[in-house]
């Protein structure tokens, strides 16, 4: 099935008319970029406006491109929810919404959901949330969607460094997106079972739990005799938690440890390399570490799992890395 999504341009175009802005900044994630001269086109054609297209990357809220706003009056972030305890001025967050129909899916996820079930999705399928609750709840099921933390925009959102919009109170947790990122974060925060909802695909399955742990075990077995560790801090305004690799620092060498800062924008395997370390913690986003760890040229841990290495939290404790 080919996904089609609403950009929302007619809140864009009226917040540029309000604003009285003539340099429009525009940052996509790589899965719209290919949308990116459309969008931008039909921007300029409606507003009256010049755009400029940040071909930087683009992770998440979390990643402002804040020298392109240096060069705009105001910039839109497609693809992502706003990040409410983060604030750039002129910046705004457009949801690009999946216009895909999700309760085919949530009917099929009817038959292997218990009576209860928590119910969280990421920026494309969230507004789908309070309409699959009613659907479940025509279907003898209650859905329950939960506030996240100052990290959270919209109850019921995941991001995959927060699961705080997974609902406590819950034994089993319904994701309706796509991918097993998101669900198998909530798995991992809450150790309860987590179902996947796949509008996209029309898919209900489980996430690979064990996979991923078995490659997270493999990463902190791996640095168990490393002598030297590189604390990577992240320059983007919502990654940057240097506080935490000055603490994780000063735990290192509690334990005898050689451990060293690198702070930079985009971590990648070539930006490593040249450093004579036998491991890395990732204070940026949990996803490099988790969802990256092959391309790398030595392991890379969580705070969490260096926690481990180092003896200060037991395996069983072992958590997802989560951002508040
Ligand atoms: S830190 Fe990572 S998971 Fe969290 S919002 Fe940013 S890109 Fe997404």
């Amino acid at each position: 099935m080919i996904e089609e999504y609403d950009f929302n341009l007619d809140h864009v175009t009226s917040v540029i008319k309000e604003k009285r802005a003539g340099v429009v900044g525009l940052q996509f994630p790589d899965g719209f970029r290919r949308e990116a001269i459309r969008i931008s086109g039909e921007i300029e054609r409606r507003a009256g406006v010049r755009c400029v297209i940040s071909a930087n990357s683009c992770f998440g809220a979390c990643d402002v491109d804040t020298r392109l706003l240096e060069s705009a009056d105001i910039m839109f972030q497609f693809g992502h929810a706003r990040i409410p305890n983060i604030t750039v001025e002129n910046a705004h967050f457009i949801e690009v919404t999946s216009l895909t129909r999700v309760l085919p899916v949530i009917g099929q996820a009817t038959r292997v959901i218990s009576d209860r079930v928590g119910l969280v999705s990421t920026a494309q399928f969230v507004h789908t949330l309070a309409g699959v609750r009613q659907y479940l709840a025509e279907h003898g099921i209650t859905g329950v969607i939960h506030d996240g933390d100052g990290r959270i925009a919209r109850p019921g959102l995941v991001l995959g460094c927060n699961f705080s919009a997974a609902a406590p109170d819950c034994d089993e947790y319904l994701y309706i997106g796509t991918g097993d990122f998101h669900a198998l974060g909530v798995a991992l925060a809450t150790k309860k079972t987590v179902w996947i909802a796949d509008p996209v695909t029309e898919e209900v399955r489980m996430p690979d739990t064990d996979r991923m742990l078995r490659k997270r075990c493999a990463a902190i077995e791996r640095s168990l005799d490393a002598q030297s560790f590189g604390v990577i801090v992240s320059t983007k305004i919502g990654q940057c938690r240097k506080n935490l690799a000055f603490d994780l620092c000063a735990m290192a060498e509690e334990h005898g440890l050689d451990a060293h800062i690198l702070m930079m924008d985009i971590v990648t395997p070539d930006a490593l390399l040249s450093f004579d370390l036998d491991a890395f913690v990732s204070t940026a986003c949990p996803r490099i570490a988790i969802d990256g760890s092959a391309i790398f040229p030595a392991p890379v841990l969580t705070p969490v799992e260096f926690e481990v290495v180092v003896g200060e939290r037991r395996w069983a404790d072992l958590v997802f890395d989560e951002i508040s």
